[in-house]
Protein backbone atom coordinates (compact mmCIF):
# COMPACT_ATOMS: atom_id res chain seq x y z
CA UNK A 1 0.00 0.00 0.00
CA UNK A 2 2.49 2.15 0.78
CA UNK A 3 4.39 1.51 -2.36
CA UNK A 4 1.12 1.97 -4.50
CA UNK A 5 0.74 5.27 -2.98
CA UNK A 6 4.40 6.69 -3.33
CA UNK A 7 3.55 5.47 -7.15
CA UNK A 8 0.59 7.42 -7.29
CA UNK A 9 2.21 10.19 -5.93
CA UNK A 10 4.57 10.20 -8.46
CA UNK A 11 2.20 9.61 -11.20
CA UNK A 12 0.22 12.98 -10.38
CA UNK A 13 3.66 14.84 -9.86
CA UNK A 14 4.47 13.24 -13.64
CA UNK A 15 0.92 15.04 -14.82
CA UNK A 16 1.79 18.30 -12.76
CA UNK A 17 5.07 18.70 -14.48
CA UNK A 18 3.81 17.98 -17.97
CA UNK A 19 1.09 20.47 -17.73
CA UNK A 20 3.41 22.93 -16.38
CA UNK A 21 5.90 22.95 -19.71
CA UNK A 22 2.80 22.26 -21.66
CA UNK A 23 1.73 25.53 -20.03
CA UNK A 24 5.12 27.03 -20.42
CA UNK A 25 5.24 26.91 -23.57
CA UNK A 26 2.12 28.11 -24.84
CA UNK A 27 2.88 31.45 -22.50
CA UNK A 28 6.57 31.08 -24.61
CA UNK A 29 4.45 30.99 -27.94
CA UNK A 30 2.29 33.36 -27.17
CA UNK A 31 5.37 35.92 -25.75
CA UNK A 32 7.00 34.97 -29.11
CA UNK A 33 4.30 35.67 -31.20
CA UNK A 34 3.93 39.47 -29.78
CA UNK A 35 7.12 39.98 -29.99
CA UNK A 36 9.03 37.75 -33.16
CA UNK A 37 7.51 37.23 -36.95
CA UNK A 38 7.77 33.33 -36.37
CA UNK A 39 7.62 30.92 -39.48
CA UNK A 40 8.56 27.28 -39.66
CA UNK A 41 9.75 26.31 -43.48
CA UNK A 42 10.80 22.63 -44.67
CA UNK A 43 14.07 21.07 -45.51
CA UNK A 44 13.39 22.88 -48.94
CA UNK A 45 12.13 26.21 -47.51
CA UNK A 46 8.69 25.98 -48.08
CA UNK A 47 6.75 27.37 -45.48
CA UNK A 48 4.65 25.11 -43.61
CA UNK A 49 3.84 27.59 -39.89
CA UNK A 50 3.54 30.92 -39.80
CA UNK A 51 2.19 33.44 -36.94
CA UNK A 52 0.04 35.63 -37.22
CA UNK A 53 2.47 38.54 -37.16
CA UNK A 54 4.01 37.17 -40.38
CA UNK A 55 0.96 37.47 -42.03
CA UNK A 56 0.01 41.09 -40.48
CA UNK A 57 3.45 42.82 -41.69
CA UNK A 58 3.86 41.12 -45.06
CA UNK A 59 -0.08 41.53 -45.85
CA UNK A 60 -0.41 38.51 -47.25
CA UNK A 61 -3.13 35.93 -46.21
CA UNK A 62 -2.42 32.71 -44.01
CA UNK A 63 -3.33 30.58 -47.64
CA UNK A 64 -1.16 32.69 -49.63
CA UNK A 65 1.90 31.82 -47.98
CA UNK A 66 1.47 28.31 -46.83
CA UNK A 67 3.82 26.37 -48.92
CA UNK A 68 5.54 29.16 -50.72
CA UNK A 69 9.00 29.60 -50.52
CA UNK A 70 10.38 33.10 -48.71
CA UNK A 71 11.84 34.14 -52.29
CA UNK A 72 8.17 35.41 -52.22
CA UNK A 73 9.33 38.25 -50.12
CA UNK A 74 12.27 38.75 -52.32
CA UNK A 75 13.14 42.71 -52.47
CA UNK A 76 15.61 42.19 -54.83
CA UNK A 77 18.21 44.68 -52.69
CA UNK A 78 20.34 41.64 -51.60
CA UNK A 79 22.92 39.82 -54.06
CA UNK A 80 22.19 36.21 -54.75
CA UNK A 81 25.50 35.44 -52.99
CA UNK A 82 23.91 36.49 -49.99
CA UNK A 83 20.92 34.11 -49.62
CA UNK A 84 23.76 31.23 -51.05
CA UNK A 85 25.75 31.52 -48.33
CA UNK A 86 22.64 31.54 -46.11
CA UNK A 87 21.91 28.11 -47.14
CA UNK A 88 24.99 26.79 -46.44
CA UNK A 89 25.58 27.95 -43.33
CA UNK A 90 22.06 26.51 -42.64
CA UNK A 91 22.01 23.52 -44.19
CA UNK A 92 24.80 22.43 -42.98
CA UNK A 93 23.50 22.23 -39.23
CA UNK A 94 24.68 26.29 -38.44
CA UNK A 95 22.44 28.90 -36.95
CA UNK A 96 22.48 31.98 -39.24
CA UNK A 97 21.72 35.65 -38.23
CA UNK A 98 21.71 38.30 -40.56
CA UNK A 99 19.50 41.71 -42.03
CA UNK A 100 17.18 41.45 -44.83
CA UNK A 101 14.98 43.57 -46.55
CA UNK A 102 11.66 42.33 -47.97
CA UNK A 103 8.83 43.25 -49.66
CA UNK A 104 5.41 43.52 -48.62
CA UNK A 105 2.52 42.37 -50.43
CA UNK A 106 1.71 46.18 -51.48
CA UNK A 107 5.30 46.47 -53.24
CA UNK A 108 6.65 48.67 -49.69
CA UNK A 109 9.89 47.50 -48.14
CA UNK A 110 10.39 46.31 -44.48
CA UNK A 111 13.60 45.63 -42.83
CA UNK A 112 13.56 42.52 -40.56
CA UNK A 113 16.59 41.11 -37.97
CA UNK A 114 16.60 37.66 -38.86
CA UNK A 115 17.59 34.33 -36.73
CA UNK A 116 17.28 31.12 -38.45
CA UNK A 117 17.99 27.98 -36.71
CA UNK A 118 17.94 24.38 -38.74
CA UNK A 119 16.65 21.18 -36.91
CA UNK A 120 18.49 17.83 -38.13
CA UNK A 121 17.63 14.52 -38.25
CA UNK A 122 19.26 11.41 -36.83
CA UNK A 123 21.66 11.41 -40.26
CA UNK A 124 22.65 14.99 -39.64
CA UNK A 125 19.82 16.31 -42.54
CA UNK A 126 18.19 19.35 -41.69
CA UNK A 127 13.97 18.47 -41.70
CA UNK A 128 13.15 21.75 -40.75
CA UNK A 129 14.42 25.71 -40.22
CA UNK A 130 12.66 27.58 -37.69
CA UNK A 131 13.30 31.15 -38.35
CA UNK A 132 12.56 33.92 -36.03
CA UNK A 133 12.62 37.61 -36.96
CA UNK A 134 12.07 41.21 -35.69
CA UNK A 135 10.65 44.10 -38.02
CA UNK A 136 13.89 46.62 -37.39
CA UNK A 137 12.50 49.53 -40.72
CA UNK A 138 12.66 52.22 -38.31
CA UNK A 139 16.19 51.29 -36.95
CA UNK A 140 16.66 50.91 -40.75
CA UNK A 141 15.19 54.46 -41.38
CA UNK A 142 17.60 55.79 -38.41
CA UNK A 143 20.58 54.35 -40.03
CA UNK A 144 20.19 55.21 -43.72
CA UNK A 145 19.25 58.87 -42.26
CA UNK A 146 22.56 58.72 -40.10
CA UNK A 147 24.54 57.96 -43.12
CA UNK A 148 23.02 60.70 -45.27
CA UNK A 149 24.11 63.07 -42.76
CA UNK A 150 27.43 61.60 -42.40
CA UNK A 151 27.55 61.47 -46.63
CA UNK A 152 25.79 65.01 -47.33
CA UNK A 153 26.28 68.37 -47.28
CA UNK A 154 23.33 69.41 -45.22
CA UNK A 155 22.98 72.90 -47.05
CA UNK A 156 22.82 72.10 -50.25
CA UNK A 157 22.42 67.86 -49.70
CA UNK A 158 24.92 67.26 -52.45
CA UNK A 159 27.35 64.71 -51.31
CA UNK A 160 30.24 65.64 -48.98
CA UNK A 161 34.36 65.29 -49.33
CA UNK A 162 34.09 61.88 -47.46
CA UNK A 163 31.26 60.50 -49.87
CA UNK A 164 33.40 61.82 -52.71
CA UNK A 165 36.60 60.08 -51.82
CA UNK A 166 34.95 57.50 -51.17
CA UNK A 167 33.47 57.38 -54.61
CA UNK A 168 36.17 58.57 -56.33
CA UNK A 169 38.43 56.18 -54.92
CA UNK A 170 36.24 53.54 -56.04
CA UNK A 171 36.16 54.51 -59.46
CA UNK A 172 39.86 54.45 -59.44
CA UNK A 173 40.08 50.80 -58.39
CA UNK A 174 37.73 50.00 -61.06
CA UNK A 175 39.78 52.00 -63.88
CA UNK A 176 43.44 50.50 -62.30
CA UNK A 177 45.24 52.74 -64.74
CA UNK A 178 43.66 52.13 -67.95
CA UNK A 179 43.35 54.84 -70.27
CA UNK A 180 41.45 58.10 -68.47
CA UNK A 181 37.78 58.52 -68.44
CA UNK A 182 37.77 60.57 -65.99
CA UNK A 183 38.18 63.97 -64.71
CA UNK A 184 38.09 65.89 -61.49
CA UNK A 185 37.34 69.22 -61.31
CA UNK A 186 38.27 71.54 -58.22
CA UNK A 187 35.33 74.62 -57.93
CA UNK A 188 35.63 78.10 -56.17
CA UNK A 189 33.73 80.74 -56.26
CA UNK A 190 35.38 84.29 -56.67
CA UNK A 191 35.02 86.90 -54.09
CA UNK A 192 32.17 84.98 -52.38
CA UNK A 193 33.91 85.62 -48.99
CA UNK A 194 32.75 89.94 -49.71
CA UNK A 195 29.18 88.32 -50.24
CA UNK A 196 29.08 86.59 -46.86
CA UNK A 197 30.82 89.21 -44.78
CA UNK A 198 29.07 92.27 -46.23
CA UNK A 199 25.27 90.58 -46.66
CA UNK A 200 25.35 88.00 -44.02
CA UNK A 201 25.46 84.56 -43.61
CA UNK A 202 22.02 83.84 -44.78
CA UNK A 203 22.73 85.45 -48.19
CA UNK A 204 26.02 83.60 -48.46
CA UNK A 205 23.89 80.12 -47.74
CA UNK A 206 21.73 81.13 -50.70
CA UNK A 207 24.24 81.99 -53.19
CA UNK A 208 26.10 78.86 -51.94
CA UNK A 209 22.92 76.84 -52.29
CA UNK A 210 21.88 78.43 -55.71
CA UNK A 211 25.71 77.72 -57.09
CA UNK A 212 25.05 74.42 -56.53
CA UNK A 213 21.79 74.26 -58.59
CA UNK A 214 23.74 75.70 -61.04
CA UNK A 215 26.46 73.41 -61.27
CA UNK A 216 24.30 70.76 -61.15
CA UNK A 217 22.00 72.09 -63.98
CA UNK A 218 25.37 72.34 -66.08
CA UNK A 219 26.37 68.73 -65.98
CA UNK A 220 24.75 65.17 -66.61
CA UNK A 221 23.20 62.97 -64.13
CA UNK A 222 25.83 60.82 -64.13
CA UNK A 223 28.28 63.43 -63.23
CA UNK A 224 28.90 63.59 -59.33
CA UNK A 225 29.01 67.23 -57.87
CA UNK A 226 29.75 67.32 -54.02
CA UNK A 227 30.24 70.55 -51.95
CA UNK A 228 34.16 70.64 -49.76
CA UNK A 229 32.86 73.25 -47.55
CA UNK A 230 33.28 77.23 -47.82
CA UNK A 231 32.37 77.88 -51.13
CA UNK A 232 34.61 75.07 -52.86
CA UNK A 233 32.60 72.59 -54.65
CA UNK A 234 34.21 69.22 -56.73
CA UNK A 235 32.81 67.49 -60.14
CA UNK A 236 33.61 64.11 -61.11
CA UNK A 237 32.94 63.76 -64.95
CA UNK A 238 32.77 60.29 -65.90
CA UNK A 239 33.11 58.98 -69.92
CA UNK A 240 34.93 62.39 -71.20
CA UNK A 241 37.43 61.04 -73.65
CA UNK A 242 39.16 64.60 -74.61
CA UNK A 243 39.96 67.67 -73.13
CA UNK A 244 37.43 69.26 -75.93
CA UNK A 245 34.61 67.50 -74.18
CA UNK A 246 36.24 68.78 -70.95
CA UNK A 247 35.86 71.88 -71.65
CA UNK A 248 32.40 71.66 -72.94
CA UNK A 249 31.26 71.45 -69.79
CA UNK A 250 33.46 73.28 -68.10
CA UNK A 251 32.21 76.31 -70.17
CA UNK A 252 28.93 75.40 -69.59
CA UNK A 253 29.15 75.93 -65.84
CA UNK A 254 30.96 79.46 -66.36
CA UNK A 255 28.04 79.99 -68.52
CA UNK A 256 25.63 79.19 -65.47
CA UNK A 257 26.93 81.56 -63.55
CA UNK A 258 26.70 84.70 -66.10
CA UNK A 259 23.24 85.61 -64.80
CA UNK A 260 23.38 87.61 -61.33
CA UNK A 261 21.87 85.34 -58.89
CA UNK A 262 19.36 87.52 -56.83
CA UNK A 263 18.14 86.82 -52.86
CA UNK A 264 16.18 89.35 -50.59
CA UNK A 265 15.91 91.70 -53.25
CA UNK A 266 19.80 91.66 -53.83
CA UNK A 267 21.48 91.16 -56.92
CA UNK A 268 24.80 89.35 -56.98
CA UNK A 269 26.94 89.02 -59.93
CA UNK A 270 29.01 85.61 -59.20
CA UNK A 271 31.85 84.13 -61.19
CA UNK A 272 33.52 80.85 -60.45
CA UNK A 273 37.17 79.38 -61.20
CA UNK A 274 38.08 76.29 -62.28
CA UNK A 275 40.95 73.46 -62.22
CA UNK A 276 40.67 70.47 -64.05
CA UNK A 277 42.75 67.30 -63.16
CA UNK A 278 42.60 63.94 -65.09
CA UNK A 279 43.68 60.39 -64.17
CA UNK A 280 45.64 58.74 -64.19
CA UNK A 281 47.64 61.45 -66.29
CA UNK A 282 47.45 63.73 -63.19
CA UNK A 283 47.50 61.69 -60.46
CA UNK A 284 47.16 58.31 -59.86
CA UNK A 285 45.58 58.19 -56.33
CA UNK A 286 41.94 60.27 -55.51
CA UNK A 287 44.19 62.75 -52.90
CA UNK A 288 46.77 63.27 -55.30
CA UNK A 289 44.27 64.20 -58.19
CA UNK A 290 42.27 66.38 -55.91
CA UNK A 291 45.39 68.46 -55.19
CA UNK A 292 46.65 68.48 -58.31
CA UNK A 293 43.28 69.83 -59.29
CA UNK A 294 43.29 72.80 -56.44
CA UNK A 295 47.28 73.29 -57.63
CA UNK A 296 45.73 74.07 -61.30
CA UNK A 297 42.73 76.41 -59.28
CA UNK A 298 45.42 78.09 -57.68
CA UNK A 299 47.08 78.75 -60.89
CA UNK A 300 43.69 80.40 -62.24
CA UNK A 301 42.89 82.74 -59.33
CA UNK A 302 46.61 84.16 -59.62
CA UNK A 303 45.98 84.89 -62.86
CA UNK A 304 43.05 86.57 -62.56
CA UNK A 305 39.71 84.20 -61.49
CA UNK A 306 36.67 83.20 -64.04
CA UNK A 307 38.66 80.71 -66.18
CA UNK A 308 39.95 77.47 -65.97
CA UNK A 309 42.87 75.33 -66.08
CA UNK A 310 44.06 72.17 -66.97
CA UNK A 311 47.01 71.07 -64.23
CA UNK A 312 50.17 70.34 -65.99
CA UNK A 313 53.73 69.48 -64.74
CA UNK A 314 54.30 73.40 -64.50
CA UNK A 315 52.30 73.60 -62.03
CA UNK A 316 53.85 71.05 -59.66
CA UNK A 317 56.93 72.61 -59.69
CA UNK A 318 54.94 75.49 -58.93
CA UNK A 319 53.71 74.02 -55.79
CA UNK A 320 57.05 72.62 -54.65
CA UNK A 321 58.55 75.81 -55.11
CA UNK A 322 55.33 77.10 -52.87
CA UNK A 323 56.34 74.32 -50.26
CA UNK A 324 60.27 74.99 -50.62
CA UNK A 325 59.32 78.67 -49.96
CA UNK A 326 57.37 77.90 -47.30
CA UNK A 327 59.83 75.91 -45.44
CA UNK A 328 62.02 78.96 -46.13
CA UNK A 329 59.90 81.66 -44.56
CA UNK A 330 59.58 79.78 -41.29
CA UNK A 331 63.54 79.45 -41.05
CA UNK A 332 63.55 83.37 -41.65
CA UNK A 333 61.52 84.49 -39.08
CA UNK A 334 64.18 82.16 -36.87
CA UNK A 335 67.11 83.81 -37.94
CA UNK A 336 66.09 86.85 -38.13
CA UNK A 337 66.49 87.55 -42.42
CA UNK A 338 63.95 90.32 -42.55
CA UNK A 339 65.06 93.89 -42.55
CA UNK A 340 62.86 97.04 -42.95
CA UNK A 341 63.15 99.91 -45.58
CA UNK A 342 62.24 103.04 -45.17
CA UNK A 343 60.34 105.28 -47.96
CA UNK A 344 59.93 109.15 -47.26
CA UNK A 345 56.68 110.42 -47.13
CA UNK A 346 56.16 113.76 -48.16
CA UNK A 347 54.26 117.15 -49.01
CA UNK A 348 54.75 117.57 -52.19
CA UNK A 349 54.63 120.78 -52.82
CA UNK A 350 57.10 122.08 -50.21
CA UNK A 351 59.04 118.46 -50.26
CA UNK A 352 59.00 118.74 -46.50
CA UNK A 353 59.12 115.33 -45.19
CA UNK A 354 56.03 114.24 -42.35
CA UNK A 355 56.65 110.63 -42.43
CA UNK A 356 57.79 107.27 -43.59
CA UNK A 357 56.48 103.99 -44.50
CA UNK A 358 58.40 101.22 -43.13
CA UNK A 359 58.72 97.78 -46.22
CA UNK A 360 59.82 94.30 -45.45
CA UNK A 361 62.39 92.43 -47.44
CA UNK A 362 63.89 89.49 -46.80
CA UNK A 363 67.57 88.48 -47.56
CA UNK A 364 68.06 85.07 -48.19
CA UNK A 365 71.33 83.21 -47.57
CA UNK A 366 71.41 81.97 -51.48
CA UNK A 367 68.52 83.53 -52.88
CA UNK A 368 69.67 87.60 -52.32
CA UNK A 369 66.84 89.87 -51.56
CA UNK A 370 63.31 89.06 -52.17
CA UNK A 371 60.76 91.38 -52.69
CA UNK A 372 57.37 91.50 -50.36
CA UNK A 373 55.42 90.48 -52.87
CA UNK A 374 57.22 87.52 -53.56
CA UNK A 375 56.49 85.84 -49.92
CA UNK A 376 54.11 88.56 -48.24
CA UNK A 377 50.80 86.57 -50.10
CA UNK A 378 52.53 83.40 -48.89
CA UNK A 379 52.99 84.33 -45.52
CA UNK A 380 49.44 85.53 -44.88
CA UNK A 381 47.81 82.05 -46.44
CA UNK A 382 50.53 80.22 -43.81
CA UNK A 383 49.59 82.45 -41.15
CA UNK A 384 53.03 83.10 -40.82
CA UNK A 385 52.69 87.13 -41.45
CA UNK A 386 51.06 87.15 -37.43
CA UNK A 387 54.61 86.49 -35.98
CA UNK A 388 56.17 88.66 -39.23
CA UNK A 389 54.25 91.18 -38.86
CA UNK A 390 55.32 91.42 -35.19
CA UNK A 391 58.68 91.85 -35.40
CA UNK A 392 57.63 94.13 -38.28
CA UNK A 393 55.79 96.59 -35.78
CA UNK A 394 58.10 96.37 -33.29
CA UNK A 395 61.43 97.17 -35.49
CA UNK A 396 59.68 100.07 -36.84
CA UNK A 397 58.40 101.74 -33.51
CA UNK A 398 61.74 100.75 -31.69
CA UNK A 399 63.79 102.23 -35.20
CA UNK A 400 61.33 105.64 -34.92
CA UNK A 401 62.20 106.35 -31.31
CA UNK A 402 65.70 105.71 -31.73
CA UNK A 403 65.69 108.55 -34.47
CA UNK A 404 63.39 110.63 -32.19
CA UNK A 405 65.71 110.11 -30.14
CA UNK A 406 68.83 110.95 -31.90
CA UNK A 407 67.07 114.25 -32.19
CA UNK A 408 65.64 114.04 -35.73
CA UNK A 409 62.03 115.82 -36.64
CA UNK A 410 59.46 113.67 -34.90
CA UNK A 411 57.94 111.17 -37.78
CA UNK A 412 55.14 109.42 -38.25
CA UNK A 413 55.70 105.40 -38.95
CA UNK A 414 53.36 104.00 -41.19
CA UNK A 415 53.41 100.13 -40.86
CA UNK A 416 51.45 98.06 -43.03
CA UNK A 417 49.38 95.22 -41.25
CA UNK A 418 47.44 92.16 -43.28
CA UNK A 419 44.22 91.28 -42.97
CA UNK A 420 44.87 88.33 -41.19
CA UNK A 421 46.78 90.13 -38.21
CA UNK A 422 43.65 92.23 -37.38
CA UNK A 423 42.09 89.28 -37.35
CA UNK A 424 44.14 88.00 -34.39
CA UNK A 425 42.15 88.33 -31.44
CA UNK A 426 45.63 89.45 -29.69
CA UNK A 427 46.26 92.19 -31.85
CA UNK A 428 45.10 95.58 -30.12
CA UNK A 429 47.19 93.80 -26.77
CA UNK A 430 50.33 93.19 -29.08
CA UNK A 431 50.22 97.09 -29.99
CA UNK A 432 49.54 98.57 -27.06
CA UNK A 433 52.51 96.21 -25.87
CA UNK A 434 54.80 97.26 -28.39
CA UNK A 435 53.93 100.91 -27.82
CA UNK A 436 54.71 100.40 -24.62
CA UNK A 437 57.77 98.69 -24.67
CA UNK A 438 59.27 101.20 -27.27
CA UNK A 439 58.23 104.20 -25.46
CA UNK A 440 57.18 105.60 -28.96
CA UNK A 441 54.02 107.74 -28.40
CA UNK A 442 51.10 106.24 -30.48
CA UNK A 443 50.61 109.52 -32.63
CA UNK A 444 54.12 108.96 -34.30
CA UNK A 445 52.07 105.49 -35.69
CA UNK A 446 49.83 104.93 -38.19
CA UNK A 447 48.97 101.66 -39.55
CA UNK A 448 47.85 101.03 -43.43
CA UNK A 449 45.38 98.65 -44.07
CA UNK A 450 43.35 97.22 -46.77
CA UNK A 451 39.95 97.98 -47.77
CA UNK A 452 39.03 94.22 -48.08
CA UNK A 453 39.52 94.51 -43.78
CA UNK A 454 35.78 96.06 -44.57
CA UNK A 455 35.17 92.77 -46.03
CA UNK A 456 37.01 90.14 -44.42
CA UNK A 457 37.13 91.00 -40.78
CA UNK A 458 34.22 90.64 -38.91
CA UNK A 459 33.79 93.89 -36.50
CA UNK A 460 37.01 95.60 -38.59
CA UNK A 461 35.38 99.21 -37.55
CA UNK A 462 35.68 98.72 -33.92
CA UNK A 463 38.81 96.97 -34.10
CA UNK A 464 39.99 100.18 -35.81
CA UNK A 465 38.10 102.47 -33.40
CA UNK A 466 39.99 101.18 -30.54
CA UNK A 467 43.19 101.87 -32.63
CA UNK A 468 42.26 105.32 -32.83
CA UNK A 469 41.18 105.43 -29.80
CA UNK A 470 44.68 104.69 -28.53
CA UNK A 471 45.85 107.67 -30.64
CA UNK A 472 47.08 105.37 -33.62
CA UNK A 473 46.06 106.61 -36.70
CA UNK A 474 44.63 104.56 -39.72
CA UNK A 475 45.04 104.73 -43.49
CA UNK A 476 43.33 102.79 -46.51
CA UNK A 477 45.99 101.40 -48.23
CA UNK A 478 45.71 100.81 -52.25
CA UNK A 479 42.45 102.81 -51.92
CA UNK A 480 40.18 102.72 -55.50
CA UNK A 481 41.66 99.05 -56.30
CA UNK A 482 38.68 97.51 -53.43
CA UNK A 483 34.94 96.73 -53.40
CA UNK A 484 34.15 99.82 -51.01
CA UNK A 485 32.52 102.35 -52.54
CA UNK A 486 33.09 106.33 -52.08
CA UNK A 487 30.02 106.66 -50.16
CA UNK A 488 30.84 103.33 -48.03
CA UNK A 489 33.97 104.96 -46.80
CA UNK A 490 32.49 107.70 -45.18
CA UNK A 491 31.23 106.01 -42.04
CA UNK A 492 34.45 104.12 -41.17
CA UNK A 493 36.86 104.78 -38.90
CA UNK A 494 39.95 106.02 -40.54
CA UNK A 495 42.18 109.48 -41.35
CA UNK A 496 43.70 108.45 -44.51
CA UNK A 497 43.57 107.43 -47.89
CA UNK A 498 46.23 106.36 -49.64
CA UNK A 499 45.29 106.33 -53.46
CA UNK A 500 46.91 103.63 -55.18
CA UNK A 501 49.62 104.01 -57.60
CA UNK A 502 48.26 102.71 -60.79
CA UNK A 503 45.94 105.58 -60.44
CA UNK A 504 49.11 107.97 -60.17
CA UNK A 505 51.23 105.84 -62.63
CA UNK A 506 48.53 107.60 -65.85
CA UNK A 507 47.39 110.43 -64.40
CA UNK A 508 48.48 112.69 -66.67
CA UNK A 509 47.43 110.95 -69.76
CA UNK A 510 44.39 108.84 -68.69
CA UNK A 511 40.98 111.09 -68.36
CA UNK A 512 39.60 108.39 -65.91
CA UNK A 513 42.15 107.87 -64.15
CA UNK A 514 42.70 111.50 -63.10
CA UNK A 515 38.75 111.96 -62.57
CA UNK A 516 39.19 108.75 -59.88
CA UNK A 517 41.41 110.96 -57.94
CA UNK A 518 39.86 113.89 -58.45
CA UNK A 519 36.41 112.32 -56.94
CA UNK A 520 38.69 110.27 -53.85
CA UNK A 521 40.46 113.43 -52.71
CA UNK A 522 36.91 115.63 -53.29
CA UNK A 523 35.16 112.94 -50.99
CA UNK A 524 38.30 113.02 -48.44
CA UNK A 525 37.86 117.09 -48.53
CA UNK A 526 34.78 116.76 -47.93
CA UNK A 527 34.52 114.11 -44.75
CA UNK A 528 37.95 115.49 -43.29
CA UNK A 529 40.01 112.43 -44.42
CA UNK A 530 43.77 113.47 -45.85
CA UNK A 531 44.93 111.84 -49.10
CA UNK A 532 47.95 110.72 -49.73
CA UNK A 533 49.09 109.50 -53.46
CA UNK A 534 51.96 106.96 -53.54
CA UNK A 535 53.42 105.71 -56.56
CA UNK A 536 54.27 108.80 -57.85
CA UNK A 537 57.68 108.81 -60.59
CA UNK A 538 57.41 111.59 -62.60
CA UNK A 539 57.53 115.40 -62.67
CA UNK A 540 54.12 115.21 -64.35
CA UNK A 541 52.46 113.33 -61.99
CA UNK A 542 53.11 115.98 -59.11
CA UNK A 543 52.46 118.48 -61.39
CA UNK A 544 48.50 116.84 -61.73
CA UNK A 545 48.55 116.00 -58.15
CA UNK A 546 49.36 120.00 -57.35
CA UNK A 547 46.72 120.97 -59.47
CA UNK A 548 44.15 118.56 -58.14
CA UNK A 549 44.61 119.84 -54.50
CA UNK A 550 46.93 116.50 -53.19
CA UNK A 551 49.10 117.40 -51.19
CA UNK A 552 51.04 114.56 -49.71
CA UNK A 553 52.96 111.47 -51.34
CA UNK A 554 55.62 109.41 -51.80
CA UNK A 555 57.16 107.46 -54.62
CA UNK A 556 60.26 106.85 -56.76
CA UNK A 557 60.18 110.70 -58.05
CA UNK A 558 61.22 111.83 -54.21
CA UNK A 559 62.74 108.47 -52.84
CA UNK A 560 63.20 104.97 -52.95
CA UNK A 561 62.83 102.42 -50.05
CA UNK A 562 65.96 102.86 -48.21
CA UNK A 563 67.72 100.83 -45.32
CA UNK A 564 68.03 102.24 -42.26
CA UNK A 565 71.33 104.19 -42.37
CA UNK A 566 70.59 105.09 -45.92
CA UNK A 567 67.00 106.79 -44.38
CA UNK A 568 69.30 108.36 -41.99
CA UNK A 569 71.21 110.37 -44.33
CA UNK A 570 68.52 111.03 -46.20
CA UNK A 571 67.21 112.80 -42.89
CA UNK A 572 70.32 114.81 -42.31
CA UNK A 573 70.36 116.16 -45.69
CA UNK A 574 66.86 116.95 -45.51
CA UNK A 575 67.26 118.82 -42.40
CA UNK A 576 70.39 120.63 -43.33
P1 LIG B 1 52.34 98.95 -50.62
O1 LIG B 1 51.96 98.99 -49.18
O2 LIG B 1 51.42 99.58 -51.59
O3 LIG B 1 53.77 99.58 -50.70
C1 LIG B 1 54.19 100.41 -51.71
C2 LIG B 1 54.98 99.66 -52.73
O4 LIG B 1 55.24 100.49 -53.83
C3 LIG B 1 56.35 99.25 -52.20
O5 LIG B 1 56.69 98.03 -52.84
C4 LIG B 1 57.22 100.37 -52.70
O6 LIG B 1 58.59 99.99 -52.81
C5 LIG B 1 56.63 100.62 -54.04
N1 LIG B 1 56.86 101.97 -54.51
C6 LIG B 1 57.10 103.08 -53.80
N2 LIG B 1 57.22 104.15 -54.62
C7 LIG B 1 57.04 103.71 -55.88
C8 LIG B 1 57.03 104.32 -57.17
O7 LIG B 1 57.24 105.52 -57.32
N3 LIG B 1 56.79 103.53 -58.22
C9 LIG B 1 56.56 102.22 -58.10
N4 LIG B 1 56.34 101.51 -59.20
N5 LIG B 1 56.55 101.59 -56.91
C10 LIG B 1 56.78 102.33 -55.80
P2 LIG B 1 57.27 96.83 -52.03
O8 LIG B 1 58.19 97.30 -50.98
O9 LIG B 1 57.76 95.84 -53.01
O10 LIG B 1 56.00 96.29 -51.29
C11 LIG B 1 54.97 95.70 -52.02
C12 LIG B 1 53.79 95.41 -51.15
O11 LIG B 1 54.13 94.42 -50.16
C13 LIG B 1 53.34 96.61 -50.33
O12 LIG B 1 52.56 97.44 -51.10
C14 LIG B 1 52.59 95.95 -49.22
O13 LIG B 1 51.30 95.59 -49.66
C15 LIG B 1 53.40 94.69 -48.99
N6 LIG B 1 54.28 94.92 -47.87
C16 LIG B 1 55.50 95.51 -47.85
N7 LIG B 1 55.99 95.54 -46.60
C17 LIG B 1 55.06 94.98 -45.81
C18 LIG B 1 54.97 94.75 -44.41
O14 LIG B 1 55.84 95.10 -43.61
N8 LIG B 1 53.84 94.12 -43.95
C19 LIG B 1 52.82 93.76 -44.78
N9 LIG B 1 51.77 93.17 -44.27
N10 LIG B 1 52.88 93.98 -46.10
C20 LIG B 1 53.98 94.59 -46.61
CA1 LIG C 1 51.41 100.44 -47.83
CA1 LIG D 1 49.81 100.88 -51.54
Amino acid sequence: MMENSFYEKDRTNNIQELEDTIKNLRDLKFTLDQAAIVSITDAKGAIIYMNDLFCEISQYKREELMGKNHRLLNSGYHPKEYFKEMWKQISSGLTWEGEVRNLKKDGSIYWVQATIVPFMDEKGKPYKYISIRKEITKQKQLEEEIFHLAYHDPLTNLPNRRMFMNQLRSEIIERNNSKSNLSILFIDLDNFKFINDKWGHDAGDLVIKEAANRIKEALRQTDMVARLGGDEFIVMLKDVQEDDDIIHYVKQILAKFQKPISTYGQEYSLTCSLGIATYPENGDSAEQLITNADNALYHVKGRGKNDFAFYNNKMKVQSLERSLLENALRSAIKNNQFYLEYQPKQNIATKELFGMEALVRWNHPELGIIPPGKFIPLSEETGLIVPMGEWILRESCRQTKSWQKQGFPELIISVNVSVRQLEDSNFIDLVMEILKETELDPKYLELEVTESIFADVKNAASILQELRSMGIKISVDDFGTGYSSLSYIKHLPIDILKVDGSFIQDIHSNDESKAIVKAIITLANAIGLKVVAEGIELEEHVDELKNGGCLLGQGFYFSKPMKSEAFEDYLKINIA
